[in-house]
């Protein structure tokens, strides 16, 4: 399956890489302007949540959004993967459109950037309990489903 991996809030830890950089005090409208992307933290589970769905045979690609405000965090993002997750180098979107992506699963934890009208399945991560156990989980079940109907409707 072809697998999109948002960044903030699924790979990449923003909450705490807010409070590592003192962004998070309630006074700051918007961290995402002065946050520097290249230092957050990786997500509790995500390496090896990734390498686990590689070893499944999944195509996993980065689809995030970047701060329009800060141009300099389209950079850090792109050096951030290179130094975390050099299997998804040169596998990165960033869009702030995600219903146009074409693929199965998109794994995203907010829903105004065109995730509802992915026309995939989006799995709305940190939701209802939703970590990476849980989409790992739920990512085997998608995939039985699709082989089973491979198997009741043959090419
Ligand atoms: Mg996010």
């Amino acid at each position: 399956m072809i697998i999109y991996l948002d960044m903030d809030g699924v790979i990449s830890d923003f909450k705490l890489a807010c409070e590592l950089q003192g962004l998070s005090n309630g006074k700051m409208k918007a961290p995402d302007k002065y946050l520097d992307f290249s230092q957050n933290p990786v997500m509790f589970g995500a390496k090896e949540a990734v390498t686990a769905l590689e070893a499944m045979g999944h195509d996993l690609y980065i689809a995030s959004t970047p701060p329009w405000r800060q141009p300099k965090a389209w950079t850090d993002k792109r050096l951030w993967v290179d130094k975390h997750f050099p299997t998804l180098r040169r596998k990165v979107i960033l869009t702030h459109h995600k219903n146009l992506l074409i693929g199965d699963v998109l794994i995203d934890d907010t829903s105004y950037r065109g995730q509802p009208d992915f026309k995939g399945r989006w799995i709305h991560f940190g939701s209802n309990g939703i970590g990476w156990k849980e989409t790992l989980e739920i990512i085997k079940n998608i995939d039985n489903e699709m082989l089973q109907r491979t198997k009741l409707y043959p090419l």
